[in-house]
């Protein structure tokens, strides 16, 4: 008789923190500049061929590569540069911000030194988008195994975002 043995395996690091502010341009309540303390859990599904030594990966390991990640974010303005209704100028050691609220037929200017800030490759920095840069960025270092990110807004808010990458 042949037995087929599946073994599911999943690795949780949980537990890791920034803080940032950030802006969602024509939203009522959340347009404003505010701020969140971010939750960030991790979970990693291997395959056959990325458990080595009998681990995944060594959570200390993984911790430095999240906090890598996110150390670029915490306690900075987030400010999204793919979004056609914001204009990002770098300039004299500040960033220019300026949105256009079609909504409310407005523009409005941020100016705030380079260094509070951090560029995000994305539309809006929701929480949805972040969670799948994050993910991304993560799978990019860990090729081979199934990255599950979720990134908690708030105590009870949150999104999770699976990214996949091949070994290169
Ligand atoms: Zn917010």
């Amino acid at each position: 008789m042949l037995y087929v043995i599946c073994i599911l395996m999943e690795l949780h690091l949980t537990g890791l923190h920034f803080s940032a502010s950030h802006f969602l341009l024509g939203h009522p309540k959340c347009g404003r500049l505010h701020g969140h303390n971010y939750k960030v859990d991790v979970h990693l599904e291997p395959t056959e061929t990325t458990i080595k030594n009998g681990m995944i990966i060594d959570f200390a390991q993984l911790r430095i590569i999240v906090n890598r990640i996110i150390e670029v974010w915490d306690h900075k303005l987030l400010v999204p540069t793919t979004n056609k209704n914001i204009e990002v100028v770098q300039a004299d050691g500040n960033m220019r911000i300026v949105l256009h609220d079609k909504d409310v037929e407005k523009t409005e200017r941020i100016v705030i030194p380079e260094r509070h800030c951090s560029l995000l490759n994305v539309t809006d920095t929701t929480c949805e988008k972040m969670t799948d840069a994050l993910a991304q960025a993560i799978s990019d270092a860990l090729p081979g195994l199934l990255v599950r990110v979720t990134l908690w807004e708030t105590e009870n808010s949150g999104v999770s975002s699976d990214v996949y990458s091949r070994d290169r």
